[in-house]
């Protein structure tokens, strides 16, 4: 069977093609799976003998008011993409096979998931560790793959294995982008014709901001008063977030050296976009 849904089965799985002598390559996601995803599944492939992709809709890390329900759900179509591009299995739990009735422990990541997307969605980055911690211990994996497009997300998993001596790497994969620059995304799904052209107001102020940077404007400040203005001036754009921050620490810089990551949040309408750029400094 390719598509897998309880933890019992995908377990006794893995162990097979473990003990096999197989290397395991995860790939975790929420599903409506596009290129971005696909890129991380490829990547896996090329990297690990077995590749395991989950596909969760994780309730935890939606806020209330968000588009936990909303979120597009299509797993025969997923499934199917998922095997076009190498993957071995994939596992696609119920909410209840995640979360057991009587469930209480959760895992939490603390300093680096106060700021930029955590503190505009709180709760938001321990429902992610959480359900990753969980499908680490179930899948078992030697490597798991993360996309950049969720630079913060990828610190906090980072930061959670480093803690919590987990024995796998954590592959960090480029951002997927259409032809005209904007991040792909499931949540594109959300944006009409006009949005989706105003939506490009995010990658246009990330690379003209790093055509500054590499023409010799250092200064974090100028830089990030730049981006404001120009998402400012696209009107269903709404700003949550820009900043300028050190790319590993994700510490706000306002001298730009070393590698930087500069990340934004925008609502255009109703549906909020992220992106980030990270630029190394000659
Ligand atoms: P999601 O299904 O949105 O939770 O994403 C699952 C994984 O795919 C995460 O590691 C994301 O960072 C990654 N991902 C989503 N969009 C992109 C993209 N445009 N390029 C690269 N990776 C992506």
């Amino acid at each position: 069977m390719f598509v897998v849904e309880n933890i019992k089965e995908i377990r006794e799985i893995v162990k097979r093609e473990k003990q096999a002598g197989k290397s395991i390559g995860f790939v975790p996601t929420m599903g409506y799976l596009h290129e971005g995803h696909l890129s991380l599944i490829k990547k896996a492939k090329e990297q690990n003998d077995f590749v395991v992709v989950s596909v969760f809709v994780n309730p935890t890390q939606f806020g209330a008011g968000e588009d936990y329900e909303t979120y597009p759900r299509e797993i025969e179509r997923d499934s199917n993409l998922a095997k076009s591009v190498g993957a071995d299995i994939v596992f696609n739990p119920s909410v209840e096979e995640m979360y057991p009735e009587g469930y209480q422990t959760d895992v939490e990541v603390q300093k680096i998931t106060k700021m930029l997307c955590g503190a505009s969605r709180p709760g938001h980055f321990k429902g992610v560790t959480t359900v990753v911690c969980k499908l680490f211990h179930i899948v078992n994996p030697d490597r798991a793959y993360f996309g950049q497009k969720d630079a913060q997300q990828v610190a906090v998993i980072q930061q959670m294995v480093r803690d919590l001596h987990m024995d796998l790497k954590i592959i960090s994969c480029p951002i997927v982008r259409e032809i005209d620059g904007l991040a792909l995304s499931s949540r594109n799904t959300y944006l009409n014709e006009e949005e989706r052209k105003a939506g490009l107001i995010l990658s246009k102020s990330l690379f003209k901001a790093q055509v500054m940077i590499e023409n010799g404007e250092h200064d974090g400040v100028k830089i990030r008063d730049f981006i404001i203005g120009n998402i400012d001036k696209e009107p269903l754009a709404n700003i949550d977030y820009v900043e300028v921050l050190n790319a590993y620490s994700l510490e706000k810089v306002d001298e730009l050296k070393g590698e930087i990551l500069i990340a934004i949040a925008v609502k255009i309408g109703k549906t909020r976009l992220i992106d980030n750029i990270r630029i190394k400094i000659a």
